[in-house]
């Protein structure tokens, strides 16, 4: 898929933009601080109707206006889809072919986007809470039955953790509506974590091959989930998942009381990447988790392929000026006439353009 006619209104810094994208690869080139990350946040919103960078969609309308507006033609193999996300201070509203949609969930998913910018490194290095918060998103965004159990677990899980409380401060007695909220939260926990297994296997396998052709090395890179419930394997069926989330429930259920909260379950999990066998979050080096973080972005454009038979447009911000030469050529190999690209910079020189043919360039200033 690509985005051809896209068009903003007061969104951030950006007053008005109207243009046609290149379907293969995009420049904005510019100095510090003109819009150029903003521009490709744009376009983010457009694709997931939110910032990479803020929860605060008010942040994202220019000073002093009351709203902002963007607005995209999408291509698909089979068909073209106009897409408008607008926001208000009061909240957004979103458009397919200027019929509104009441629920997100039918629009997030039409145009696919995958961004990466350099504080993807925490990813690798930062808490658990991240790595949850990218399953999240990147498989809610190619899976419609991943978003809704992914937020129906949020959902109920609030509900359980709040009579908890209840239950803690003897507010509440019945122990039983606890179990019947245990069994719900079970259910929705094993749709999400056989989905999570899933999907990171097709990434493991794709990300270890993306490595070794961006990375120039010859290590392996692999990626493991690790429920917080002990025993659950990646070969279990779902209703064996939800059995032994619910047994640990049963058997938690008093520690969990006296707690006030919820122990375990997919808002518990983790993710692992390993080069060799080595963790990396403690062993990689700083390139090397860079490598890491961008195999599993690409990966992730095989996967969206692999799903959709589409291929997802591609958001990189400030990438090449942190990967040397013989990395940036591999990369641009990598994706050239796959997808659709956006790139930021802030200069040309030193940058291995010659693989790109004929790249669109936007001076922003
Ligand atoms: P760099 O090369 O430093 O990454 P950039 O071109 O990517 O720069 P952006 O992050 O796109 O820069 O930000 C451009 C400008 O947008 C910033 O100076 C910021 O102050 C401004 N800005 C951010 N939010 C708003 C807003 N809501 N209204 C108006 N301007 C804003
Ligand atoms: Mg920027």
């Amino acid at each position: 898929m690509y985005l051809d006619h896209f068009s903003v209104q007061n969104y951030r810094n950006l007053k008005q933009i109207d243009t046609h994208f290149d379907p293969n690869v995009n420049i904005f080139i510019g100095k510090n601080a003109q819009g150029k990350t903003n521009l490709l946040e744009a376009v983010y919103f457009l694709a997931l109707t939110r910032s990479h960078r803020t929860s605060s969609d008010k942040e994202l309308i220019h000073f002093g206006d009351e709203f902002a507006n963007v607005r995209g033609q999408v291509h698909k193999s089979q068909v073209v889809l106009d897409l408008r996300a607008l926001i208000t201070k009061k909240g957004k509203k979103v458009w397919i072919n200027r019929v509104e949609q009441a629920k997100l969930s039918k629009y997030v998913g039409q145009l696919n986007a995958i961004l990466f910018s350099p504080e993807d490194l925490d990813l690798i290095k930062g808490a658990p809470s991240l790595r949850r918060r990218f399953m999240d998103q990147e498989f809610g965004q190619i899976n419609a039955e991943y978003l809704y159990f992914a937020s129906k677990y949020r959902q109920v899980l609030i509900q359980k953790n709040n009579y908890l409380k209840q239950l803690a401060k003897g507010e509440a007695k019945d122990q039983i509506f606890l179990d019947v909220l245990s069994d719900q939260l079970a259910g929705i926990a094993a749709e999400v974590i056989s989905r999570r297994f899933k999907f990171l296997k097709y990434l493991s396998h794709s990300a270890s091959l993306a490595y070794q052709e961006i990375s120039l090395a010859g290590e392996k890179l692999t990626l493991t989930y690790h429920p917080s419930v002990a025993g659950i394997n990646a070969d279990d069926s779902t209703e064996s998942i939800y059995q032994k989330v619910l047994a640990n429930y049963q058997k938690n259920k008093q520690t969990e009381i006296r707690k006030g909260t919820t122990l375990s379950g997919p808002h518990r999990d983790d993710l692992e990447f390993k080069l060799d066998g080595k963790n990396a979050h403690l062993y990689a080096s700083q390139g090397q988790q860079r490598s890491i973080a961008l195999s599993i972005k690409l990966a992730e454009i095989s996967l969206v392929h692999h799903l959709s038979g589409e291929y997802p447009v591609l958001l990189l911000d400030d990438v090449m000026s942190e990967l040397d030469h013989d990395r940036q050529s591999a990369l641009l190999n990598y994706i050239h006439g796959k997808t659709q690209t956006f790139i930021t910079t802030t200069d040309l020189e030193g940058i291995s353009w010659e693989i790109i043919k004929q790249p669109k360039i936007y001076h922003i200033d």
